[in-house]
């Protein structure tokens, strides 16, 4: 029997440690607090309700940290940064990104793309959504292209419809270096 030529069905040649895409999905929640800032993406948004945390409560720095570790298998933002250390009471949540930005790059990875949506009755995201994804970007190593924030509330529902709080999914995609 005839071999068939190469084509569309054929395995893909291409050796995949150079091509190596990994995904991590990341996910955090946070109470709404009076008298506490609402920072999310690194961004201050006037608010009369902020969110209460150890930290800065920035879910959305939060959730992508969990997401780019988790997508390198290289832990969780809890063990990076765990609450029962001091130093990391108020910490700045971006740095905390940073950190994560720069144990995945020392084991050969960067991020490629990331996805983020915050599920939340209060604050209409849409009007800072680009300062948060150029804060994002920044702190990345990647185009704010690359850095979709997407705002949904829960229609009324559960303890995000009665406004306890809010919750934030991430998705990262990294892409080995070398
Ligand atoms: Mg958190």
């Amino acid at each position: 029997m005839p071999r068939e030529p190469r084509g569309a069905s054929s395995p893909p040649t291409t050796p995949t440690h150079t091509t190596s895409i990994r995904v991590g999905i990341g996910y955090d929640s946070h109470r709404y607090a009076p008298r506490r800032p609402l920072t999310l993406g690194g961004v201050l948004i006037p608010s009369e309700l902020g969110l209460e945390g150890h930290s800065d409560a920035d879910a959305i720095c939060h959730a992508i940290t969990d997401a780019i570790l988790g997508a390198a298998s290289l832990g969780d933002i809890g063990e990076m940064f765990p609450d029962t250390d001091p130093a990391n009471k108020n910490r700045d949540s971006v740095g905390m990104l940073e950190a994560a930005v720069r144990r995945i790059s020392t084991a050969g990875y960067a991020v490629g793309q990331v996805d983020v949506t915050v599920i939340a009755e209060l604050p209409r995201l849409a009007p800072h959504r680009d300062e948060i994804r150029a804060r994002l970007a920044t702190a990345l190593g990647i185009d704010s292209q690359s850095v979709s924030v997407k705002g949904k509330s829960n229609e009324g529902m559960g303890w995000i419809g009665r406004k306890e709080g809010l919750a934030c999914i991430a998705v990262a995609t990294l892409i080995r270096k070398r």
